[in-house]
């Protein structure tokens, strides 16, 4: 979970350390550790852990996230979740009002620019060079009053309350945020290795449950297909909860009923 606060102020850091805390109580091991293998055996799946740390299981739950593309702008990274943003849904009724600006070129900055002014109608499209837009995109934004900026960004700088667009020609724009649509990938690659299948965004396809069609695999949060919210990476990994102890209560159901067979066979057997 990134850089935002819950209305009742709780950081994500603390969310995590509220959830970690309650596992305790339902005696659930928590392992540290980056997975950097994994591999799908007979009965389950075999994980590997940095630090050496081997574990097997019968079904497997991914929830590794994304990780966002950051634009290479210096001055970017420390104002990443404070004045810098990729989610109107997120971040953009915190700036209703104010001046904004979306770095992005072509149709998804443009796309990303005409979404914000739901939020504030003044919004300015930074492409960082040209704007890759034909004729008839750039009338729309103009009819919209987007400006277009095509000069390069040298930099960006934290200022009170907001940053400062500093461009290469030495002209400066001064915005509450900025917004950026560059696109992310997938935090780890043991989706892949393990066979699920992608969609044009690169996020898992998941069924109904989150399961993957790979047996047993499950991927949930913004690592999974749909929309990437706290709220529905939490809802999701409930959903896979759900399908994953059902799994497991078949395998159950099915060895027992396998076992009491056997102990008949060989009662049967003992009278002969
Ligand atoms: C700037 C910003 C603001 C946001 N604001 C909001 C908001 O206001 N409201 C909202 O609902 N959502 C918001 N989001 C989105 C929200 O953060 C995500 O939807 C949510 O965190 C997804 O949860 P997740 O568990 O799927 O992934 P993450 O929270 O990304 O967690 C994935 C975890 O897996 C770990 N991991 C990755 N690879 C491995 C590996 N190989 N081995 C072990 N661990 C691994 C990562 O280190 C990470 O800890 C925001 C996101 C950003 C970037």
């Amino acid at each position: 979970m990134h850089g935002f606060l819950t209305r009742d102020g709780i950081a994500p850091a603390e969310l995590l350390r509220i959830g970690r805390r309650q596992l305790r109580r339902y005696r659930i091991r928590v392992v540290r550790g980056e997975a950097t293998d994994a591999r799908r055996e007979r009965a389950g799946f075999l994980l590997d852990f940095a630090d050496g740390t081997r574990l097997r299981s019968r079904t497997l739950l991914i929830a590794t996230g994304v990780v966002d593309r950051i634009p290479p702008i210096e001055g970017l990274a420390p104002l990443y979740g404070r004045s810098v943003f990729h989610c109107p849904y997120c971040d953009g009724w915190e700036v209703s009002d104010r001046p904004v600006a979306v770095y992005g070129r072509g149709r998804p900055g443009m796309a990303l620019a005409l979404s914000l002014q739901t939020w504030t109608e003044d919004v300015a499209l930074v492409c960082d060079g040209r704007a890759r837009l034909l004729a008839e995109e750039r009338q729309v934004l103009e009819r919209r009053r987007i400006r277009i900026y095509e000069s390069r960004v040298a930099r960006l700088a934290g200022r009170r309350g907001g940053l400062e667009i500093v461009f290469r020609d030495g002209n400066r724009l001064s915005r509450r945020a900025l917004f950026f649509s560059t696109g992310q990938d997938m935090s780890s690659d043991l989706p892949r290795r393990l066979g699920c299948r992608f969609n044009s965004k690169g996020g898992v396809r998941t069924d109904r449950l989150e399961g993957t069609g790979v047996p047993g695999l499950y991927v949930a949060g913004d690592a999974s297909h749909d929309v990437q919210f706290a709220i529905v990476a939490a809802a999701e990994g409930a959903k896979a909860a759900v399908a994953i102890n059902r799994t497991l209560q078949e395998q159950e159901t099915v060895s027992v009923a396998a076992r009491t067979r056997e102990t008949r066979r060989g009662a049967r057997r003992v009278r002969r």
